[in-house]
C-alpha cells in the first residue's frame, strides 16, 4: 500500500498555476483555496516537510472534495489528486476513533454481510437467468451495490436484452470499492480489489457496467474490455418505442468517460426528443460522504445544476450513476414542475422494445 511520502514528487509537480480553480465545483461555490487541489497540496507539502501535522483540520479540507477528478483532467501536470487525498485521508483516519469505527462499519462483516443478505432476500424478485449457450457475445455483468440491494434495474436489463443474442454472466463481485476510497479505507479497498480480480477468471467478451462510478473505479485495477450499458444497447442496435412524446435531457456524471453512445441511442427511441442542457457535465454535487459532511455546499452545487435542468423543460433527466440521481433529486427538490431523475436503464425499460 502506498504512503503519502510516496507522492512527494507528485505534490511538488504542482506549479501553483491555479488552473484547477476554474473547474473545481467546490472552489466555484466557496472561493476557498483549501477546497481545491492547489491549496490541499500546500498543506500536504507542509505535512511531508514536518511543518504541519495531519490533523482534524487538514482532514476537514481533504473531505471538502467531490473526488470528481475535474482538476486532474485539467491540470497541466496531470497530477492524480484523488489518489493523493485518499492516501492522506487513510494515514489520518486509521489512527482516530471515528476513522476506525467507519472502517469497521465498512468491513466485510458489516457492510459486506449487509449486501450479501440483500442479495439472498431479493432472489425471489429477480428474473431467472436464461442460459444462452449459442450466444454471439458473452458479457460479464458487474451489478454494483445499488442493484444488489434493489432488483428492479437488474430485471430491466434482462428485459432490454431479451431478444438479443447475449449471454449475461453473473459472478459474486464485491463492491467496486469507491465508497472505501472516499473514506480513505485503503485496506478494505485492497480487499475488494483482490476479490473482484478473481471474478474475472472466466470466458467473457466484455465487462458490462451500468454505473459510471463503478466503471471508473474498476478501471483503476482491472484490465478488461469494458462496455457500458448504453454502449452495449447501441452495439446491439436495439430500438425503443415510447407510448407518448417525451422530452428528455441528460446529466453526464463526472466519472463517465465517454457519452458518445447517448445521441445515437436516443435517435433509436421513437417519440423521444433530446434537449442538451447547458453545462450538462457539471457535477451534481452529491458524491456520497461529501453530501453528508458538506451538506450546505452540496445543496448549492445541486441547486445550480437544477437551474440548467429546468431550462430544458424536459420530462425526464437521464443519468448513469445512482449517486447522481440522488444529487439531481436534491437539486430539484421544491422546484416547480421538475423533470424526474431516472437511470438510463429504468428509462429505456418504460418503452416497448423492438
Ligand atoms: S492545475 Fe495542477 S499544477 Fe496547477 S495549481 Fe492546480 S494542481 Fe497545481
Ligand atoms: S477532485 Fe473535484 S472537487 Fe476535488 S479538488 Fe478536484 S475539482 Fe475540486
Amino acid at each position: 500500500m502506498q504512503k503519502l511520502s510516496d507522492f512527494k514528487d507528485d505534490i511538488n509537480k504542482c506549479s501553483k498555476c491555479g488552473l484547477c480553480q476554474s473547474v473545481c465545483p467546490v472552489y466555484k461555490i466557496t472561493g476557498n483555496d483549501c477546497a481545491v487541489s492547489r491549496g490541499k497540496f500546500v498543506m500536504l507539502d507542509g505535512v511531508l516537510k514536518g511543518d504541519l501535522k495531519l490533523s482534524k483540520n487538514i482532514e476537514k479540507y481533504l473531505d471538502l472534495c467531490l473526488k470528481c477528478g475535474k482538476c486532474t483532467n485539467f491540470c497541466p501536470s496531470a497530477i492524480d489528486v484523488c489518489k493523493i487525498f485518499e492516501t492522506a485521508k487513510y494515514e489520518y483516519a486509521k489512527n482516530t476513533f471515528l476513522g476506525k469505527f467507519i472502517f469497521f462499519l465498512q468491513s466485510k462483516y458489516i457492510f459486506g454481510n449487509f449486501i450479501k443478505i440483500f442479495k439472498i432476500i431479493t432472489i425471489p424478485f429477480r428474473k431467472k437467468h436464461k442460459s444462452k449457450p449459442d450466444s454471439k457475445l458473452k458479457v460479464l455483468y458487474f451489478k454494483g451495490c445499488v442493484n444488489n440491494l434493489c432488483p428492479r434495474t437488474d430485471n430491466y436489463i434482462r428485459k432490454i436484452f431479451k431478444n438479443s443474442n447475449i449471454e449475461i454472466i453473473e459472478k459474486d463481485f464485491d463492491c467496486c470499492g469507491q465508497p472505501f476510497l472516499s473514506s480513505g479505507n485503503l485496506e478494505r479497498f485492497e480487499e475488494v480489489k483482490q476479490h473482484n480480480l478473481k471474478m474475472l477468471d472466466c470466458d467473457f467478451d466484455y465487462l458490462l457496467t451500468d454505473c459510471a462510478s463503478c466503471e471508473s473505479t474498476l478501471k483503476q485495477y482491472m484490465d478488461a474490455n469494458f462496455i457500458s450499458l448504453g454502449e452495449l444497447i447501441l452495439k446491439e442496435n436495439i430500438k425503443f418505442k415510447f407510448p407518448k412524446p417525451l422530452k428528455v435531457t441528460f446529466h453526464k456524471p463526472c466519472h463517465l468517460e465517454n457519452d458518445d453512445f447517448l445521441e445515437p441511442l436516443l435517435k433509436n427511441c421513437e417519440n423521444i426528443e433530446y434537449i442538451k442542457m447547458e453545462n450538462y457535465d457539471d457535477c451534481c454535487g452529491f458524491a456520497g460522504e461529501f453530501a453528508i459532511k458538506n451538506n450546505k455546499i452540496s445543496r448549492e452545487i445541486s441547486s445550480k445544476k437544477a437551474e440548467n435542468i429546468l431550462k430544458t423543460e424536459a420530462d425526464y433527466v437521464i443519468t448513469t450513476c445512482p449517486a447522481c440521481i440522488l444529487g439531481l433529486y436534491q437539486g430539484l427538490a421544491g422546484k416547480k414542475n421538475p423533470p424526474e431523475p431516472v437511470s438510463l436503464t429504468d428509462f429505456l425499460a418504460k418503452a416497448e422494445i423492438k
